[in-house]
C-alpha cells in the first residue's frame, strides 16, 4: 500500500489505495480460482463477510464483479451471451453478466472468479434469492437465505429492548446458528468465536469510518464526490469488510477527509450546486455521466446508493464483542433494515440529507434492469416534492445495458435541470 497520494500529500490517497486494495482482492480471487478453492458468494446488502471469514472462504461479490464489467465496457458482450442462453432482456443486468462469467468458467476482465462452494443471501432484494438458485443449479452448491425482518411501515422501526425487536433478534440469531452449521460442513473448519470477534472488531472500525466519511462530506466544499469517489470507497467497504486492511483503509480515509475539510479542499474548483443521487450509477458511461453534472459545477454530496449498497454500514453500527452472535443478529437487523429503508422509505432519509448537506437538488436515476431500486421512484419523487421545495431531476438509463443509455438524451435533460437550478437561485436572490 502506498504511503501517500501521487501529489506527495495525503489528498487523493483514498482513491489510490482503494483501487490498489481492490486489485489485490481480485488477485486473491484469481489465486483461489487457480487452486480450485470454493468461494462464498454473497451480496452487498447483508454480506455476512465477518462471519464467513472465520471459515476462510474467499468472498465473491457477484454484484461488484458485474458492475466492473460495465465500467470496463464489456458488459454488453456478457448480456448478449446470457440472453442467447435464454435469460430475458428485462431482468437484472448483474445477474446476466454473472451468468455469462460462469459460462466462461469464471473469466472476468479483472482476472478469474472462483466457483461457489456456498451462496449466502438476504431478502433485501428478491433477485438475490433467484440468483442464488442459479448457482445452486449450476454447481449443486448449498444456498442459504437469511430472512431479515424489515420495516413494517414508515416510521415503525423498533430498537433493542423493544419486544418486537427482541423477537426479530431471536429469529435472526436462530438463523445464524443454522448458517454456522452449514459453513462448518462446507469448509470443514470448526467455528471459532474468537476469530469472529477479530473480524467483527475490524468491521467496527470500518463502520465507524464509513459513517464519519459520509458525515464529513457535509463540508462546504464537499470533500469527495459521492458518485465517483464514493463508489471506490464503497468497493473497499464491501470487499474488505472484516479485514485488518479494510479497517486501516477507513482510518486513513477519515484522516484524508478530515484534512480536506479543515483546509477547504473540494472536488471541484468551484462548487456551484450540491446534489443528492438516488438510485444506482450509470456504469456503462460512468465517468461521462458524472461529467454531465460537474461541467455545470454540480457535485454529488451524498446518495442513497452509498447507504443501501454498503448494506446499511452508514449507520455506523458497532458490535458488542462480549456478545458476538447476539450482537451480529442485532447489527444485521439494524443495518439490512436501513439498507431496505433507503430504497423503500426514502422521503425522511432524503429530507434529512437535504438539510444536513445543504443540497440544491436531488437526481433520481431509475434503471431498467434493477426493479428493486427503481420501482416506485416516480412516486417517491412526488412524495419528496410535497415534503420539500427542492429541484429534482428524473432520468432513466441502466447500470449495465448500454443499449438503453442515451448520452445525448441524458445531456439534454441534465442541461435543462441546471438551467432550472440557476433560475431558481436567481429568483431566491431577487425575491
Ligand atoms: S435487482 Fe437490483 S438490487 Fe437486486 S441484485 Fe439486481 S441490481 Fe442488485
Amino acid at each position: 500500500m502506498s504511503v501517500a497520494g501521487s501529489t506527495g500529500s495525503i489528498v487523493g490517497r483514498g482513491n489510490e489505495e482503494g483501487a490498489e486494495l481492490f486489485r489485490e482482492w481480485f488477485e486473491g480471487l484469481g489465486r483461489a480460482a487457480a487452486e480450485d478453492r470454493g468461494a462464498a458468494y454473497v451480496f452487498v446488502m447483508g454480506s455476512l463477510a465477518e462471519l464467513l471469514r472465520v471459515f476462510d472462504f474467499p468472498i465473491v461479490f457477484p454484484e461488484i464483479n458485474s458492475l466492473q464489467t460495465a465500467v470496463r465496457r464489456v458488459a454488453h458482450e456478457l448480456l448478449d451471451e446470457a440472453e442467447d442462453y435464454g435469460y430475458s432482456p428485462d431482468i437484472c443486468g448483474y445477474v446476466k453478466a454473472d451468468v455469462a462469467v460462469q459460462i466462461r468458467h469464471g473469466e472476468h476482465p479483472m482476472g478469474r472468479v472462483p466457483k461457489p462452494a456456498l451462496a449466502v443471501n438476504t431478502n433485501a432484494c428478491n433477485t438475490y434469492i433467484k440468483w442464488a438458485e442459479i448457482w445452486e443449479r449450476m454447481y449443486d452448491c448449498p444456498t442459504f437465505t437469511l430472512d431479515v425482518p424489515g420495516t413494517r411501515q414508515a416510521g415503525a422501526q423498533t430498537w433493542p429492548g423493544d419486544p418486537t425487536f427482541e423477537n426479530d433478534r431471536a429469529y435472526v440469531l436462530a438463523q445464524l446458528h443454522e448458517l454456522i452449521g452449514v459453513c462448518e460442513e462446507v469448509s470443514g473448519i470448526p467455528f471459532d468465536i474468537d476469530r469472529l470477534r477479530e473480524t467483527m472488531a475490524h468491521a467496527n472500525t470500518m463502520s465507524r469510518g464509513w459513517k464519519r466519511v459520509l458525515e464529513i462530506n457535509a463540508s462546504r466544499p464537499s470533500v469527495f464526490n459521492a458518485l465517483t469517489d464514493g463508489t471506490i470507497y464503497l468497493g473497499v467497504a464491501n470487499a474488505l469488510r472484516g479485514t485488518a486492511e479494510g479497517a486501516e483503509y477507513f482510518d486513513r480515509l477519515v484522516e484524508e477527509m478530515e484534512l480536506k475539510s479543515a483546509e477547504g479542499i473540494g472536488t471541484l474548483t468551484e462548487e456551484d450546486y450540491r446534489l443528492i443521487f438516488v438510485g444506482v450509477p450509470c456504469y456503462p458511461i460512468f465517468r461521462r455521466f458524472n461529467e454531465l453534472f460537474t461541467e455545470h459545477g454540480g457535485t454529488f454530496v451524498n446518495s442513497t446508493y452509498l447507504w443501501f449498497a454498503s448494506g446499511g454500514s452508514n449507520v455506523g453500527f458497532e458490535y458488542d464483542l462480549e456478545n458476538p452472535l447476539e450482537s451480529l443478529a442485532e447489527g444485521l437487523l439494524i443495518t439490512v433494515r436501513d439498507a431496505m429503508d433507503s430504497m423503500f422509505f426514502q422521503t425522511p432519509i432524503l429530507t434529512g440529507m437535504i438539510d444536513e448537506f445543504r443540497a440544491d437538488g436531488v437526481v433520481y436515476h431509475p434503471i431498467k434492469s434493477c426493479r428493486t431500486v427503481s420501482t416506485g421512484l416516480a412516486d417517491s419523487r412526488r412524495d419528496l416534492m410535497e415534503a420539500r421545495d427542492i429541484a429534482t431531476l428524473f432520468i432513466e438509463s441502466d447500470m449495465m445495458d448500454r443499449r438503453v443509455v442515451s448520452e445525448a438524451q441524458l445531456k439534454n435533460r441534465v442541461d435543462a435541470f441546471f438551467e432550472g437550478l440557476a433560475s431558481r437561485r436567481h429568483r431566491k436572490m431577487v425575491g
